[in-house]
């Protein structure tokens, strides 16, 4: 789907779940939909505050809470670092590089033989994975 579509396509959702619309978080899903970098909320501050005078981080981070929370964007934690978010909610997988801290898509049919020898194995139900893949760049490297 096109990015001005997805954009088109969650505007109609937020619609649908009956929340307001406010221009910060339009401004703040064009942002993530705009955006290959996986920003982290004060990235995505820093980006629009300049449009919204008065605005506050917090406020951010309610609306990129609301866009996790329908589906509409990714949280993506981390342990040891501030969470990075993502506008794409495709099934994909991203590789990080532990020097800078980019973090690159890549694409992979999802796991779903590991889920289900979990499942065999274990008797348990399994709800999701996560699977990250650490390396260096190639600006880090040269
Ligand atoms: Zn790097
Ligand atoms: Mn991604």
């Amino acid at each position: 789907m096109h990015k001005s579509k997805v954009l088109e396509y969650a505007i109609v959702r937020m619609k649908h779940l009956n929340v307001r619309l406010t221009p910060q978080r339009v401004a703040v899903l064009e942002h993530l939909l705009n955006s290959k970098l996986h920003p982290t909320a004060n990235n995505i501050y820093q980006a629009v505050e300049h449009r919204f005078p008065g605005m506050s981080l917090a406020t951010v981070y309610n609306n990129l809470n609301f866009l996790c929370k329908n589906g509409l964007a990714r949280e993506l934690t981390f342990s040891n670092a501030s969470s990075r978010y993502d506008g794409d909610t495709t099934d994909h997988y991203h590789i990080i590089c532990s020097n800078c801290s980019k973090i690159v898509d890549f694409y992979y049919p999802s796991l779903k033989e590991i889920e289900a020898l979990a499942e065999q194995t274990t008797d348990f139900k399994v709800s999701h994975h996560q699977l990250e893949i650490y390396g260096t760049c190639k600006t880090c490297r040269d």
